[in-house]
């Protein structure tokens, strides 16, 4: 007998039974908030959902390390009609999994991409010192950020608005940082992050479907050496470890 027809047919059956649960409204789970000198982890998430899409690894944080983790909406999307009620949302997101929620300005930062990085550049160098003052301010010690070939114009913009604020902060400035994965696959991933499957929360309220969201890689922004790494939700091939964020210096 061929397995992969009962696997197909299993698969159709358990979407289709998805698509009838409820869209939020579950109660929040018990968790204590974080020290007021917890680390800080910030999430640059081009659009409001993006945070919890590549969210396993700063949810590791929160939950295992205590850290603080911050979602920094970088913007509230482009349809102008609906940023007010996607904030809403994105609040009620971030309350439920327990992100700390940061505005970059009312209704968000627009025209995030490299198009508008070349031909715009006093409205990008405002977005950049926006970025900038926000890195300075909450001195995280680990930065999640797409990677520079996410597909998405928002999504590579937010990498080089990333990049660029950290240039201008320069030397006086450290912090891990770990690229994303979403739209676009990563070339040279070098980290799988497990997420057990009871950790579903954020995926729960947001409901859309990415329930395989792969995410998340890193880089050495201290030295400038970029490497990758790349999660998996649900995967159990781990290969991540905490020494990265546990150096002697750090703690
Ligand atoms: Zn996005």
């Amino acid at each position: 007998m061929n397995p992969y027809e009962t696997f197909v047919t299993d698969v159709a059956r358990i979407f289709r039974q998805a698509n009838d649960y409820p869209l939020g409204g579950f109660p929040a789970p018990a968790r204590s908030q974080p020290a007021p000198d917890a680390p800080r982890a910030l999430i640059f998430a081009p659009h409001p959902d993006d945070e919890v899409i590549i969210g396993g690894l700063p949810l590791r944080l929160l939950r295992e390390r205590k850290w603080n983790v911050i979602n920094v909406a970088v913007t509230q999307g482009s349809n102008r009609a609906r940023q007010p009620q996607r904030w809403k949302e994105l609040e009620a997101c971030c309350n439920h999994i327990g992100f700390t929620l940061r505005r970059t300005r009312p209704n968000g930062l627009e025209g995030i991409n490299l198009r508008n990085r070349k031909t715009n550049p006093q409205e990008w160098n405002q977005a950049v010192d926006c970025l900038a003052r926000i890195l300075s301010e909450e001195a995280p010690r680990v930065i999640f950020f797409p990677h520079d070939d996410d597909w998405n114009s928002t999504h590579i913009g937010t990498h080089h608005l990333v990049v660029d604020a950290l240039g201008q902060l320069g030397r006086a400035f450290s912090c891990e940082a770990v690229e994303t994965e979403f739209w676009g696959a990563m070339d040279t991933p070098n980290l799988l992050v497990e997420v057990a499957a009871n950790w579903s929360e954020g995926r729960a309220v947001r409901r859309r479907l990415f329930s395989s969201a792969r995410s998340t890689a890193c880089a050495d922004g201290r030295t400038g050496n970029w490497s990758r790494c790349w999660t998996t939700a649900g995967s159990s091939r781990a290969r991540m470890t905490w020494s990265l964020f546990l150096r002697p210096n750090q703690r």
